[in-house]
């Protein structure tokens, strides 16, 4: 995914290490071709200014004239900034005090909120906890039986409606859930909610209310990252109304460009906690912003 970034930015770095020293006019240069880089990788405009500001200042600065190898010190400063850019260090679930720790999943139909709520489930399991999974996501007649699938895969239990009860209220079975999970001692609850194609108002008041019914401890957005500049915009209208803790990005294995995905957690102030890259149970772990950051770089 992020293929057209590593490689542009192994091509400025050569440029720089084939020089001793620097000037200001190779400085210059070189900033304009790492911003020129971010963009074509789809990184969003304004963390572009501000990452290529960053850059430029401690490399003007008193870091690199001390410096005994300037270029290294370039790639140095540009790794850091990159892994601040990303969230600087990585972020794993808040467990609450008193169990269960209630994680609830939004985003737009078809980010991998299903896939992901298996995902994670099957994660904590291996790190030695209990998690029930809540299919609060009625809109999709097959959403129940995903999810129910993903949950048999992981080997955790999936709380659903009754079948036969009509369609239900995703809010009443959140709520249920809960209350299941305590009676039961599950420690971690996933409620996976319903998505749209689209942000819209009605979505918008689902998770809100959801939300609001059982107050979770830690709300995720799960976004697709290969819907671009769109992935930026979603996550700021989710954040507006829902209101999340942190993101999710998946399909990171997709050929789209990811730079747009990369400019989320600058652009809420929220870190990227995991990371999905595949439809298999395993395609997932942990965001570490510096690990991504050296991969980028190469
Ligand atoms: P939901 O509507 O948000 O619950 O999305 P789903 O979990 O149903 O996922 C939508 C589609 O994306 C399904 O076909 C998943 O198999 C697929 N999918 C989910 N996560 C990933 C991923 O990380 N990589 C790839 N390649 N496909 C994924």
């Amino acid at each position: 995914m992020f293929d057209t970034l590593q490689d542009r930015l192994a091509s400025v770095f050569k440029g720089l290490r084939s020089k001793g020293r620097l000037t200001e006019a190779d400085l210059d240069a070189t900033m304009r071709e790492i911003r020129i880089a971010l963009l074509e990788a789809d990184v969003n405009l304004a963390v572009v200014k501000e990452f290529v500001a960053a850059v430029k200042e401690r490399s003007l600065g008193a870091e690199l004239s001390k410096a005994l190898n300037p270029s290294q010190q370039i790639i140095k400063i540009v790794n850091e900034e990159l892994v601040s850019i990303l969230g600087g260090e990585a972020r794993t679930i808040r467990f609450a005090k008193q169990p269960p720790t209630v994680i609830m999943l939004a985003g737009l139909q078809g980010a991998g909120k299903t896939t992901l709520a298996g995902k994670l489930a099957g994660w904590l399991k291996a790190e030695r906890h209990s998690p029930l999974l809540v299919a609060a996501d009625l809109q999709r007649p097959n959403a129940v039986n995903q999810l129910q699938i993903v949950g048999d895969r992981a080997g955790v239990h999936v709380f659903a409606p009754e079948p036969g009860n009509g369609v239900g209220d995703p809010v009443d079975v959140a709520r249920r859930a809960i209350e299941h999970a305590r009676a039961k001692l599950y420690d971690v609850v996933i409620v996976d909610t319903a998505g749209r194609l689209g942000v819209d108002q009605e979505l918008m008041q689902q998770a809100a209310d959801i939300k609001a019914a059982v107050s979770p401890d830690e709300t995720l957005f799960v976004v697709d990252a290969m819907i671009g500049q769109d992935a930026v915009n979603t996550a700021k209208a989710f954040d507006e109304g829902v209101g999340v803790d942190g993101v999710v990005l998946t399909k990171l294995d997709g050929d789209a460009r990811g730079g747009a995905a990369l400019s989320i957690a600058r652009v809420l102030g929220k870190p990227i906690m995991f990371a999905s890259n595949g439809e298999g149970l395993a395609d997932f772990d942990m965001f570490h912003p510096d690990r991504m950051a050296s991969r980028i770089l190469g």
